[in-house]
């Protein structure tokens, strides 16, 4: 029987070589073993390079083992090298674990046995083995040499596990027993300092391997890894399982990375609209927004009022003062003055009818009594004569050019008639645009406007100490004051928002979810801060997603500081009545911001997504902070991946009325400082080059600008 050629694939997993192709001297290693150490029956059909990265190492594994359509490119064997190690960025045995249906711990045992031999240092690889359908899996050293030995370790017995993998028939194989197949492979135990062992679990593998092609352990006790479908990546839930431990959970964030662009997008999709209200027309009002239009209940000025103080007359009108030969306008003459209008209500003589020829005395404001037409000035006016104790006016003569019919006068509904439009849906009702004045001078009592949603704000994290209870106390190593609860309760109520302090959550999944759940009872929109980075504390995310059955809309967004934000909604019933009898409900959408732990990233954050997110809950049109375009008043440092929300100070050149821009210092995300006296946040692109001074950004405006030089 010829011996079978079997299809073997490599996979660099290498952040260098894969920029680099010419800097991989494992690939050619690897293949020079199949070459020489194979006996012939291998023939390397690929050879990929990919970076360290969950996604590339999976994707490129899964087209060699799951073609679509294309059985013949199935491979027998892929061997992996790079990425097995301890740093932080070695993560390829737990991609391909994850990816293993039957694991083979003896080809481990059989690799890490031979090259202890060579090294102690061994201990310091990580390898698996297993299956995968037909295709069998196995993780190698990063290092040229330890690949190299690891696979001429195995490369023996590979060839017999293969055509049992593939389902090729192996009676024949088997007719012999371990001994023949030692021969085959040119392996004996004596040999073999380690094949005693091999021996064994290979006769295991065989007496269960037939017939159980999927799904099954094989009683050696060991906890058989994911199938794909249960792993994070594969299966609805984005998040880490908490419960799998550090080993087993993604070792780079499952999330793709989203642009700020796209994460405010999605943020304005998932958002809940505002809700209405009806509200009394008062202080409270400020900082609403119109849910509808608004009517004049009354007519302003509700009475015909005199706009001076002076003497309510009786003009002739147009035509009569035809008859008269004095020039158009001109009004003159000695007049009784027969009463007086003081702006106060219920003054009896307002009441009284002028006749021609009469006139009355009147206060700015006044009503003006029947049958007058016009006010003359006071200052238009001399005393004739006084009344007989000397304290009141008897008669009064008026020389007063251009007084016509109705000049001085505001007439009824002048101002603002009854039924009119006075503020529109949209408009926002400010402390200093006057419009509770507006709303209460044309008799508005109640009206509709967009609730403004309560914000909630909650720290996370075992190591936070509370600002108020523990303030004085001395911190413990690891403890760290919480600054971001204070921090965004404030920021949101300056920028008008009700909040709820939610406190500190530990990091335990329990305690995270029962505050959660409080939180969604009481506020329209909970804010957290910390746990969202990839340590093993951080459960937001896992919390969210897996136990309050949120949606997590993104988890990650190319942005510096504030990289693992993450924005999800949650479906909670609320009541909405407050009979005990009809208790129903409707269910309601809560957006979560899980915002990173480190104070700036908190506040910037907070700034760019959360609040476009309460403008739209509270119906303002405008979103988010103003952009206005400002000079770099020095250069600056960008960072090479990311774009950078700068916190800076900008002000207003005194001279030219040019807006520049100075940084705040150093910038990492950690410093909370860098915020202080920041009224900005710069937008810099990613680059590799400094911007220079005097180039144009857009700068987000947090407060008022400064006055500069
Ligand atoms: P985490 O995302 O929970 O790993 O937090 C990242 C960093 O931010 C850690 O150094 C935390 O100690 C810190 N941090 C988290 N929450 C707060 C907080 N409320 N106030 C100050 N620092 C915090
Ligand atoms: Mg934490």
């Amino acid at each position: 029987m010829p011996a079978p050629v079997l299809r073997a694939a490599i996979l660099v997993v290498s952040t260098t070589a894969s920029k680099d192709p010419s800097t991989d001297a494992a690939g050619p290693a690897l293949q020079s073993v199949f070459e020489t150490d194979g006996d012939g029956k291998w023939s390397v059909t690929a050879t990929q390079i990919v970076s360290d990265d969950e996604e590339q190492i999976k994707t490129q594994i899964l087209a060699w083992t799951d073609p679509k359509n294309k059985v013949d490119e199935q491979v027998n064997l892929i061997v992996t090298t790079g990425g097995t190690g301890f740093a932080i960025s070695d993560i390829t045995p737990e991609v391909v674990a994850a990816l293993i249906e039957k694991p083979a711990p003896g080809l481990v045992h059989g690799m890490l046995a031979a090259s202890l031999q060579v090294t102690p240092f061994s201990v310091m690889s990580r390898p698996v083995a297993g299956m995968r359908g037909r295709t069998i899996l196995v993780t190698l050293p990063g290092s040229p040499k330890g690949a190299k030995e690891n696979l001429q370790a195995i490369i023996k017995m590979l060839p017999h596990a293969c055509v049992l993998a593939a389902g090729m028939d192996s009676r024949a194989l088997h007719s012999g027993g371990v001994k023949k197949l030692e021969k085959e492979a040119g392996v004996s135990a004596a040999a073999h300092t380690h094949s005693h062992a091999h021996g064994h679990s290979h006769g295991h593998g065989h007496g269960h391997g037939h017939g159980h092609s999927h799904g099954h352990g094989h009683g050696h006790g060991l906890v058989r890894h994911e199938t794909p479908s249960d792993t994070p990546s594969t299966s609805r839930l984005v998040s880490n399982d908490p419960s799998l431990g550090p080993t087993r959970r993604n070792r780079a964030s499952p999330f793709p990375m989203i642009s700020v662009d796209e994460a405010l997008g999605r943020i304005e999709e998932f958002t809940p609209d505002h809700r209405r209200v009806e509200k009394p027309v008062d202080e409270e009002l400020v900082g609403h927004v119109l849910a509808e239009d608004v009517y004049a209940a009354e007519d302003v000025p509700a009475f015909r009022a005199s706009i001076v103080d002076g003497y309510a007359v009786v003009v002739p009108t147009t035509k009569d003062s035809q008859d008269t030969k004095e020039p158009s306008g001109t009004f003159s003459g000695i007049f009784p003055v027969v009463a007086v209008s003081h702006a106060e209500p219920g003054d009896e003589e307002a009441a009284r009818v002028l006749s021609a020829g009469e006139i009355a005395r009147i206060t700015t404001g006044a009503p003006l009594p029947i049958g007058a037409n016009a006010v003359v000035m006071v200052e238009s006016t001399t005393l004739v004569s006084k009344t007989d104790d000397g304290t009141e006016e008897k008669e009064i003569e008026i020389r007063a050019a251009n007084v016509h019919d109705g000049d001085n006068v505001r007439e009824i509904g002048s101002d603002v008639r009854k039924g009119q439009i006075v503020m529109r849906k949209g408009d926002k009702i400010t402390a200093v645009g006057g419009e509770v004045g507006l709303l209460i001078s044309a008799g508005v009592q109640r009206v509709l406007v967009c609730r403004r949603p309560v914000v909630g704000v909650l720290s996370t994290g075992n190591e936070i100490v509370d600002h108020r209870t523990g303030l004085s106390d001395r911190l413990r190593l690891g403890q760290v004051r919480d600054t971001n609860r204070p921090t965004l309760l404030l920021a949101a109520k300056e920028w008008g928002f009700e909040t709820v302090d939610l406190g500190v959550a530990e990091d335990q999944p329990g305690e995270l979810e029962q505050h959660l759940r409080d939180a969604l009872r009481r506020v329209d929109v909970v804010v957290t801060t910390g746990g969202v980075s990839m340590g093993e504390l951080d459960l937001l995310k896992p919390t969210i997603e897996r136990t309050l059955g949120g949606t997590i809309h993104f988890g990650r967004v190319s942005m510096k500081p504030g990289k693992p934000t993450t924005f999800a909604t949650v479906t909670v019933k609320e009541a909405v009545t407050a009979a005990p009898e009809a208790p129903a409900t409707e269910r309601n959408v809560r957006p979560i911001f899980a915002l990173p732990g480190n104070p700036a990233s908190a506040l910037v954050t907070f700034h760019l997504f959360v609040l476009p997110a309460l403008h739209k809950m509270a119906g303002e049109s405008t979103r988010g902070l103003s952009k206005v375009p400002v000079a770099l008043s020095h250069d600056y440092v960008l960072d090479k991946e990311r774009p950078e929300y700068h916190r800076a100070v900008v002000s207003v050149g005194a001279q030219d009325g040019v807006l520049r821009a100075t940084s705040t210092g150093g910038q990492r995300s950690s410093k909370v400082g860098s915020m202080h006296t920041a009224n900005a946040l710069l937008c810099m692109p990613a680059g590799a080059a400094p911007l220079k001074a005097g180039a144009k950004v857009d700068a987000l405006l947090m407060g008022s600008i400064r006055s500069g030089q």
